[in-house]
Formats: C-alpha cells, structure tokens, sequence
C-alpha cells in the first residue's frame, strides 16, 4: 500500500478469498483458485480490488448488507471528500488539513473499485462453512468470518495497533459503542487465533480484545479529562489527547477517533454536546 502500514492481508483458504486489497497494479487471482471472494468490510485497502479479483476469477462477491450500503453511499458519490471536509470544519478543524482532504479524497477515489450488486451477509449467514459474526466499531457493517476456532478478523482486531474507531458523517451514531460490545462478543466466541488486515495472526484474541476494551476506557478518561464548563471543540479535544505534532491526515483519523469517544462519553452521561448549529463542541457533564 503507498501509506502506512504499507501492506494488507488478502486470505485463500479452501477457495474463499477474504478481502481484495486497493485496485492497483496487476494481481493474479486467477492463479489462486478462488471460488468466492468476501469482503470484511469497505475501506479502500480491502474493497478496493474486488472488482478486479471478480473479473479475474468469475467468482462471486459476498458482502455485508449494512457494509455493502455504505460502500456505495461513500464510494459511489463524487462529493464524499467535500461532505467529509464540511464535517470536519463543523468540528474545528482548521482549512489547511480540510482542503488536503479533498484532494487526497478525490486521488484516493480511483483505487477503489468494489463490486457493484455482490450477495449480501448478515449475522447468522453462512459460507462455505464460515459463519457470518458482524462485529461493528471499526467499520458500521464490519464482519467476521468464524470456522473452527479460527476468525478471519478484518481489522476489528489488529496485534500491534489499535484499530481505527471513528465517527464520520452518515454513520452509526455510536461506533465506540459498537466496537466495545463487538470486542466483549470475540471474548465469549473465544477464537483460537484471529486473522487480522494488517500485521502477524493474533495468538491470543481473546486476551487482544480485553486490552483493547481496557484501552479504549483510558482513553475515555483522557477525553473526559479534557472538558470543562467552556464548549470546546472535538479538534481542540484533539490536541489535548494526541498531541499537537500530527500530520493533516494523522489529525483528522485524530479528531475522528476523539469524536467517537465524545459521543460514547455523552451516552455515559460524562458529557454534552453543544455548539450554535454551526460549529459542534462538548462540555463537562
Ligand atoms: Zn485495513
């Protein structure tokens, strides 16, 4: 991948490919026996390439019906990165890491060619012997692919980093929620071993996803620490959180990942969003 972490997982096992990688450069799916391909969920480094691995393979796509709405919501729009730039001002971040996002918006677009009308899953689907786990947070319609103590994770679990928790514009209105119930769900499935988007297999899932929820609670408290009486804005909340060195893109997924946990501090009664309508900013509860 051209931005970190550089690489992504596509699985074969037994004729099922999981996941597509971005839509470039030439692959050759069609060396790999792929009966069906299925899809995690839509971000671009595991969307990106479906199209091309179908065209390659002539094998059917399948893919979250949630995830599969907002595949086409997202990337099938011209205007995502403006309505995504209008998002971030309305939550103070300042015009020169909104307008890279345009650009790199509108660059990104062509890498991403996903299936168009694939077979939708839902939890409690099957195939080919995998059952359908949908576990939200990283992605609204993000799922999971459970067989033989084995889950083919997508980045809902990832070893080294923590994945992505974001709010953005026409999604779940709780993703941290999300994520924090999808993460006591892999503990009671209990898998053997988890295979993630990016990095080594996760040995130990059960014990991934427990620090993960105890993570994302310290997290909790930092943003929580960061409100007073004054309104501040989910970007200022950001400074205070990760710091202030970030590049433009660092800072959006940044303000992005503080917003879930304001929404999520809301609904625990720690905080309160307010703002004049056109600006968004939390308080102190
Ligand atoms: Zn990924």
């Amino acid at each position: 991948m051209p931005t970190g972490p550089e690489h992504v997982h596509c699985y074969v096992v037994d004729g099922t490919l999981f996941d597509t990688g971005l839509g470039i450069g030439e692959v050759a799916w069609d060396s790999a026996s792929v009966e069906r391909i299925a899809i995690t969920h839509f971000h671009p480094d595991h969307v990106g390439g479906a199209a091309a691995a179908a065209a390659a393979t002539g094998a059917p796509v399948f893919q979250g019906g949630l995830d599969y709405a907002q595949c086409e919501r997202v990337w099938g729009s011209s205007d995502w990165p403006e309505r995504m730039a209008a998002w971030f001002t309305r939550h103070g971040v300042p015009d020169d890491a909104v307008d890279d996002l345009i650009e790199q918006g509108h660059a990104f677009a062509a890498f991403i060619r996903y299936a168009l009308d694939p077979n939708l899953l839902y939890e409690g689907s099957t195939l080919a012997g995998w059952d359908v786990v949908e576990l939200p947070g990283h992605a609204d319609g993000h799922l999971g692919f459970l067989r033989d103590d084995v889950l083919v994770v997508g980045d809902h679990l990832l070893e080294r980093i923590s994945p992505a928790v974001g709010l953005y514009p026409a999604s779940r209105p709780d993703p941290l929620g999300d994520y924090l119930a999808s993460l006591e769900r892999t503990i009671e499935l209990a898998p053997r071993i988890a295979y993630p988007g990016h990095g080594e297999p996760i040995r130990n899932p059960v014990e991934r996803a427990r620090d993960l929820i105890e993570h994302h609670r310290r997290r909790l408290d930092e943003t929580s620490a960061a409100l007073g009486g004054r309104g501040v804005s989910p970007f200022e909340v950001s400074l205070q959180v990760f710091g202030h060195d970030l590049s433009p893109t660092q800072r959006r997924f940044a303000v992005a990942e503080t917003l879930s946990h304001l929404e999520r501090l809301v609904r625990e009664g720690r905080a309160a969003r307010t703002g004049d309508g056109r600006t968004v900013t939390y308080t102190g509860a």
